[in-house]
């Protein structure tokens, strides 16, 4: 039996859990207060956005991260060691300016890098803890090292063996930190190994034996790059994330991170993964793009569940592109099975006409519509 929930000192979370993004501590468009309305009960956030935008020592001045969201609910942190690799390898999309390759790099010590302000900056296994006991994070992360799918096998080597060790680190003083605590935050580690199965059992092992609490599924769960410049994610590895999830004991929890669409989220819940984040909703939102209940939308999309446990359960919704013409002169909640404030208030005549004008306040009601569908598909899941 896989997890049923997880205690933290703001609540526990029930599993299977999908938390939103509340990158640089926003989840886009909406507040924290029409998060709770969605039903949202716990969110991830981004260590190091927080650190560079407006500095941990601050928030642990102000009493902490929940104080200064004003969000009393779990909050998961991330390492940063994502954004960093998104920067060692990626043009920097605000600029179309591609940083220096010799002042992004990473070594055993960490990860170095130019920040948005140009200075350098450097982030290590110990700092990025440190930085997420000034948040006073819920389960907090240690620094990992993702890799490309298409860098060499000795380069995926070698990101491998320094993502343990900056695991091992991060481990050693989170614990000496947290000693004296009453109640300890959370810690995960993050498995790494591109698509190469066998560097990502290596890559488990290794981290199975710090004997970490959270063990997430780290880099790309996709079967090719996407493209940076459209976002596109080009199919989803099935094969890689169930292998994966076989490799973690069930009484740890497993968090599929980035993952994903609600019918991949159904297939990783199947395959025992029970934590889950992703901007797809909150950003799909923003398209016009819906989650709605079956026969409600346009294209249908299900799971049936294979998982010897749970054999035969189906669960199916439909996708509604609300700037189609087809909805010009349509007065009908986006989901007449919804009880969101939109669908509660507004016709999809109207949220059309406020999405294809980028109003604010449309945005606000399609995210707020896209994180309910999202709550309600989680307790679908946990039955
Ligand atoms: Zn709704």
């Amino acid at each position: 039996m896989t997890k049923k929930s997880i205690k933290t000192k703001h609540g526990d979370i029930q599993l299977p859990a999908f938390m939103p993004d509340a990158t640089y501590g926003s989840i886009r468009m909406i507040s924290f207060s029409d998060a709770k309305l969605a039903c949202v009960s716990e969110i991830v956030t981004t260590t190091l956005h927080i650190e560079q935008k407006i500095g941990s020592l601050y928030i642990k001045d102000f009493g902490g991260i929940h104080k200064f969201f004003g969000w009393d609910r779990p909050i998961l942190t991330d390492s940063g060691g994502w954004q960093v690799f998104s920067l060692i390898n990626h043009k920097n999309r605000n600029t179309n300016k591609k940083h220096s390759d010799n002042k992004n790099f990473y070594t055993e010590a960490g990860c170095s890098f130019i920040d948005e302000t140009g200075k350098q900056f450097l982030l290590t296994p110990e700092s990025s803890i440190q930085i997420q006991l000034n948040l006073g994070s819920d389960i907090m992360t240690a620094l990992d090292n993702p890799i490309s799918n298409d860098s060499s096998l000795k380069l995926r080597r070698d990101a491998v063996k320094i993502n343990t060790l900056w695991a091992k680190r991060a481990k050693k003083y989170f614990d000496k930190e947290v000693e004296k605590f009453p109640d300890r935050p959370l810690l995960g580690a993050v498995i790494q190994g591109a698509n190469d199965f066998e560097l990502r059992k290596i890559s488990a092992c290794d981290l199975l034996e710090l004997d970490f609490d959270v063990y997430n599924y780290g880099g790309m769960p996709l079967h090719s790059p996407i493209s940076w410049l459209t976002e596109s994610p080009i199919g989803f590895n099935r094969e890689m994330l169930h292998y994966v999830a076989d490799l973690i004991p069930n009484e740890k929890v497993k968090y599929a991170m980035g993952v994903g669409q609600p019918d991949d989220i159904a297939y990783c819940v199947d395959a025992g993964w029970n934590l889950f984040d992703t901007v797809l909703p909150t950003r799909n939102a923003r398209h016009g793009y819906l989650y709605v209940s079956e026969g409600q939308g346009e294209d249908t999309k299900e799971y049936s569940f294979i998982n010897k446990k749970i054999i035969n359960k189906r669960v199916a919704y439909d996708v509604l592109h609300l700037k189609s013409k087809r909805y010009e002169f349509d007065e009908k909640p986006i989901d007449e099975n919804c009880d969101c404030e939109a669908c509660k208030t507004v016709g999809r005549a109207y949220l059309r006409y406020l999405i294809r004008l980028k109003d604010p306040s449309g945005f606000r009601l399609a995210t707020i519509h896209n994180l309910r569908f999202y709550s309600k598909w989680m307790e679908l899941l946990k039955r």
